[in-house]
């Protein structure tokens, strides 16, 4: 008995394997040698900021998908985006740089807390507790989910707050996709005024839980003359590239009227210079260190 189950046993193997070598034959598919070469070509780090699981995946998506641009790599930057352009005949259009931003100006003693947190010394694990240990559901935990997350080093927390390093960062988005309260986004490298708040609150429910938060008042908004702030889903919202066309002759109202003082300017050295200037004066750490007073 025994026997005859080892012997039916091993002929199914043997039929199983005899069939997976005939399959692998039969359905075997050419892999293009172009998708190792572009692979080689990319940095490595595996980030995700080109949208695909990781560079091998891009590579072959920008191979055998003409949809696909050569310039995805924002962490290869243009001079990757130049080299995929030669290697797979597309044309390597303009990539804007691009750099993380923090919208939350969270200083000790100016949000008030609802609690004292123990937990997990994890932001996400943090939000799972009645939102939060801050009064306002947009603060930074600065328990930094971002920091462990970020494939390039280049984020660290200080007073419970996040930085970002500029140079360091490559804008793969990893961050913001990580932030459990949204607050981490995406911006021009040359952007010239942006918001140092992510709150959706009206007014008075930002006043009475943050000293520097947006208070919505659309002083910013009613005083661009370029159009270039609004608001959306009750936050606002500035649309950099219209910014940066207008230039600097609107002596950036915005940042004047602003009554929190939570709208600043980015890049004096580039507004200074004029908009013929060419782009990425980004001041070392400008936005997370100076502004942060
Ligand atoms: S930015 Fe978001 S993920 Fe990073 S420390 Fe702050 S709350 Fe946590
Ligand atoms: S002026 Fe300042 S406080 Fe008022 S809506 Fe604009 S960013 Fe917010």
């Amino acid at each position: 008995m025994i026997t005859a189950s080892v012997v039916t046993l091993f002929s199914l193997g043997f039929i199983s394997a005899g069939l997976l070598a005939v399959a692998s034959k039969v359905l075997y598919v050419e892999e293009d040698p172009r998708i190792e070469v572009v692979t080689e070509a990319l940095p490595g780090a595996n980030c995700g900021g080109c949208g695909y699981a990781g560079c091998e995946a891009y590579a072959a998506a920008v191979i055998n998908d003409p949809s696909v641009p050569p310039n995805k790599c924002c962490a290869g930057g243009p001079d990757v985006a130049k080299r995929v352009a030669e290697l797979t005949g597309k044309a390597a259009g303009d990539s804007e740089p691009m750099v993380a931003f923090r919208r939350c100006m969270k200083v000790e003693g100016k949000v008030a807390k609802k609690f004292e947190y123990l937990g997990v010394m994890s932001c996400a694990a943090a939000k799972l507790v009645q939102g939060g240990p801050d009064a306002c559901s947009y603060a930074c935990f600065g328990l930094g989910d971002c920091v462990r997350a970020c494939p390039f080093d280049a984020m660290w927390i200080e007073n419970n707050l996040v930085h970002i390093a500029p140079d360091k960062c490559t804008s793969c988005g990893t961050c913001v996709r990580t932030c459990p309260n949204s607050i981490l986004e995406l911006i021009p490298r040359r952007s010239r005024v942006m918001v140092f708040c992510s709150s959706q609150d009206k007014g008075k429910a930002v006043k009475d839980v943050c000293e520097v938060g947006c208070i919505s008042c659309g002083a910013c908004i009613k005083k661009c003359p370029a159009q270039c702030i609004s608001m959306v889903d009750d936050r606002i919202v500035i649309d950099h590239k219209a910014c940066l066309a207008y230039g600097p002759s609107c002596g950036e109202v915005c940042v004047e009227k602003c009554p929190r003082n939570i709208l600043r300017c980015l890049n004096p050295e580039y507004i200074a210079a004029g908009p013929e200037t060419e782009p990425a004066h980004y001041p070392e750490e400008s936005h997370v260190a100076d502004l942060n007073a």
